[in-house]
C-alpha cells in the first residue's frame, strides 16, 4: 500500500478514473451476463454511475448498478492485492525499478481498486450481487493490514443492485469532495465511459416573485415622478435545489460522425481505452454497410510492447468487440485479425452478431469472415497511409516495431501478398544506411534487368563484402541485403514483385544475361585439369566444381546448389537445432 501511495503521490487523482472504470466494468459484466441469464436483470434498474459528495465531512460516494459482488467475490477480489490491477502495477513498478528505469508507469497501468487509498484513509464497499439475496459490506483502512466483511443490515443503506463505494478522505484530500472537482476529473479521465455518470449537484433557477414594498423604497419612490408604475414590485430570486446532473457524453465515439471527431478525440480515446501513454501512429474510423454492418476504429500503435514477443503470443486484448454497443470481449482478437496483425488495436461494433457470441460462433461465422477481410484491408490502408506520409520518421518507427510482423505475413497470408509487399523495406547495395522499398528498387532497375537480386547474410557488412556482389557491382546492379533471419523465407514466399522474380545471387546458375558460350567453352578446356585436381582434393565436401564468369576479382566462391538451402538458411537451421 505504501508503495502505491508513494509512487503515485503526485498523481493521486487517478483514483477516480480507476473506481469509475471498475463501475463501468461491473455494468458491462452485468449487461453481458444477462444475455444468457436474464434473471440477473429481473429488477428494472437503469445502468448508471452516480457520484455524490459530502463536502463537510469529506466523503465521496460512488454507486453503480452493475453486477456487484457476492461475499466470496468480496474476499477474492478486494481481499488480496494479488487479484487486482494493482498487483500488475506493482509488479511492473518493481521490474522497472530493478531495470533502473522509470518509464511513465502511471499512464500505462490501471492501478485498480486500491488506488482509493491514495486519497482515503477508510474505504467502505457495500455491494449486492443479483445472485445473492444479501448485501455485504467490506471495510478497510489505509493503515490496517486487515479488512472486515459483514452483512449490510442498515435499512437506509440498502441498494437494489450493484456497488456503493464510500471514501472517507484523508484530511489533506478533502478537497476532492466537491462536485466541480469531480466533474473536472470525470471530463479529464473518464470521458469515454459509455454509461451515464451523474453527480449530485446544487442547482438553481431564477424566478420573479412579487414582493411587498419596502417602506424605505416606497419613500424613495414617492420622490420619483413616476410613482404609478412602481406600485407592484417584483424581485428576481434564485431558487436552490439539489439534483443529479449528467456529466459525460455517453454516445460511444465510434458511433459519432467521423467528420465531427477530431484527431485529438481519437488519440484520447486510444490512450484511455488501451492504457497507452503514447499517441498512435495512425487511426482509421469507418463504417461498413451492405452485406455486413459494423463500425470500427482501428489504430496502429507507435511501439511494440516491450519484453514480450507478441507474434508468438497473439493474446493481446487489442481488439474490443461490441455487439450492438454491448461490450462482449477483448479476447477474440485472434478471430478478427490474423496473428501477424495482432499489433493493431481498436474497437469493433457489430449489429449482425448475436449478443451471446462465443469463440465457436465467431470461428464458424460467415459474417466474421467478411468482417475480418474488411478489417485487414483497413489495417493495410492505414499502414500504407503511414508509409506515404511526408513524415518519413513515422514509417521508420513503424518498420522498426512491426516490420517483423509484416514479414511473418508474407509467410502466413498468401492472399494479402499484394498488400504486404509494397510495405516491405530492405537495405541494399546502393542504399547506404537507408531502407528502400521494392518500388524504389524496381524504379532503379536497369532497362534490361529482369530480376530482383538479393543476398541473405547475417549483417549488412558481411553482405557488402561477399564476392557474389563483385560482378553485380561492376554492372551497377542493385542487390537487396536480407539481414534479418526471417527476410529470406519471407521473400521466397512472395516469389515475385511487379512480375519480377526474386533471385538469390549466391545460388548456382546466376544468369546476368552476359553469357559468352564461346569463351566459356575455351575456359572450360583450359582449366579442366585444375578443376579435376580441386574435385579430387575436396571429394564429398562439394557437389561440383565449375568454371564460371560470375566473379571479377576473387578467384573462387562457394555457391549453393539450385535446389539446396542458401548458406544463410543453413546457418539459421544450425542455430535452431543447437
Ligand atoms: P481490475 O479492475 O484490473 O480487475 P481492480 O483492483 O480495479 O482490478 O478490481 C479488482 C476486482 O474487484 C475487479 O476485477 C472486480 O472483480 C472487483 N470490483 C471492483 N470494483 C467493483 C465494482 N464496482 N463492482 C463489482 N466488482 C468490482
Ligand atoms: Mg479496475
Amino acid at each position: 500500500m505504501d508503495l502505491i501511495v508513494n509512487s503515485l503521490y503526485s498523481n493521486k487523482e487517478v483514483f477516480l478514473r480507476e473506481l469509475i472504470s471498475n463501475a463501468s466494468d461491473a455494468l458491462d459484466k452485468l449487461r453481458f451476463l444477462s444475455v444468457t441469464e436474464p434473471e440477473l436483470m429481473k429488477d428494472a434498474i437503469d445502468f448508471d454511475i452516480r457520484i455524490q459528495v459530502d463536502k463537510d465531512n469529506g466523503i465521496i460516494n460512488i454507486t453503480d448498478t452493475g453486477i456487484g459482488m457476492t461475499k466470496q467475490e468480496l474476499v477474492d477480489c478486494l481481499g488480496t492485492i494479488a487479484q487486482s490491477g494493482t498487483a500488475k502495477f506493482l509488479k511492473a513498478l518493481k521490474d522497472s525499478k530493478d531495470a533502473g528505469g522509470d518509464n511513465n508507469l502511471i499512464g500505462q497501468f490501471g492501478v485498480g481498486f486500491y488506488s482509493a487509498f491514495l486519497v482515503a484513509d477508510r474505504v467502505v464497499v457495500s455491494t449486492k450481487s443479483p445472485r445473492s439475496d444479501k448485501q455485504y459490506v467490506w471495510e478497510g483502512e489505509a493503515n490496517a493490514s486487515s479488512y472486515t466483511i459483514s452483512e449490510e443490515t442498515d435499512p437506509e443503506k440498502q441498494i437494489p443492485r450493484g456497488t456503493r463505494l464510500t471514501l472517507h478522505l484523508k484530511r489533506d484530500d478533502k478537497g476532492f469532495a466537491h462536485p466541480e472537482r469531480i466533474e473536472k476529473l470525470v471530463k479529464n479521465y473518464s470521458q469515454f465511459v459509455s454509461f451515464p455518470i451523474y453527480t449530485w449537484q446544487e442547482k438553481g433557477f431564477t424566478k420573479e416573485v412579487e414582493v411587498d414594498e419596502d417602506p424605505a423604497e416606497a419613500k424613495k419612490d414617492d420622490q420619483d415622478e413616476n410613482t404609478e408604475k412602481k406600485k407592484k414590485k417584483t424581485k428576481t430570486v434564485v431558487e436552490k435545489y439539489w439534483d443529479w446532473e449528467l456529466i459525460n457524453e455517453t454516445q460511444p465515439i465510434w458511433l459519432r460522425n467521423p467528420k465531427e471527431v477530431t484527431k485529438e478525440d481519437y488519440n484520447e480515446f486510444y490512450k484511455k481505452t488501451f492504457n497507452e501513454y503514447m499517441e498512435p501512429l495512425a487511426s482509421s474510423h469507418f463504417t461498413t454497410e451492405g452485406e455486413v454492418e459494423f463500425r470500427s476504429i482501428l489504430y496502429v500503435p507507435a511501439y511494440a510492447p516491450s519484453g514480450k514477443d507478441d507474434i508468438v503470443n497473439p493474446k493481446t486484448k487489442n481488439i474490443r468487440l461490441y455487439v450492438k454497443r454491448v461490450f462482449i470481449s477483448d479476447d477474440f482478437d485472434g478471430e478478427l485479425f490474423p496473428r501477424y496483425l495482432s499489433f493493431v488495436k481498436g474497437v469493433v461494433d457489430s449489429n449482425d452478431l448475436p449478443l451471446n457470441v462465443s469463440r465457436e460462433i465467431l470461428q464458424e461465422s460467415r459474417i466474421v469472415r467478411i468482417m475480418r477481410k474488411r478489417l485487414v484491408r483497413k489495417a493495410f490502408d492505414m499502414i500504407l497511409g503511414i508509409s506515404m506520409s511526408d513524415n518519413k520518421e513515422d514509417y521508420e518507427k513503424f518498420w522498426d516495431n512491426f516490420g517483423k510482423h509484416l514479414k511473418l505475413g508474407c509467410i502466413e497470408d498468401r492472399e494479402n501478398h499484394k498488400r504486404i509487399a509494397p510495405l516491405l523495406r530492405f537495405f541494399s547495395s546502393q542504399s547506404d544506411e537507408e531502407f528502400i522499398s521494392l518500388d524504389e528498387y524496381v524504379e532503379n532497375m536497369k532497362p534490361d534487368q529482369k530480376d530482383i537480386y538479393y543476398i541473405a547474410a547475417d549483417s549488412v557488412n558481411s553482405a557488402k563484402n561477399t564476392p557474389f556482389l563483385e560482378k553485380l557491382a561492376e554492372k551497377d546492379l542493385e542487390v537487396l541485403f536480407l539481414v534479418d533471419p526471417i527476410d529470406e523465407v519471407a521473400i521466397q514466399n512472395i516469389k515475385s514483385y511487379k512480375e519480377k522474380n526474386f533471385v538469390d545471387i549466391s545460388k548456382e546458375d546466376l544468369d546476368l544475361g552476359d553469357k559468352n558460350e564461346e569463351r566459356e567453352k575455351e575456359m572450360k578446356q583450359e582449366f579442366s585439369g585444375t578443376i579435376d585436381w580441386i574435385k579430387k582434393r575436396l571429394g564429398d565436401k562439394v557437389a561440383s566444381v565449375q568454371i564460371s564468369n560470375r566473379l571479377s576479382s576473387s578467384p573462387c566462391v562457394l555457391v549453393s546448389g539450385k535446389f539446396g538451402w542458401s548458406a544463410n538458411m543453413e546457418r539459421l537451421m544450425k542455430s535452431q537445432t543447437m
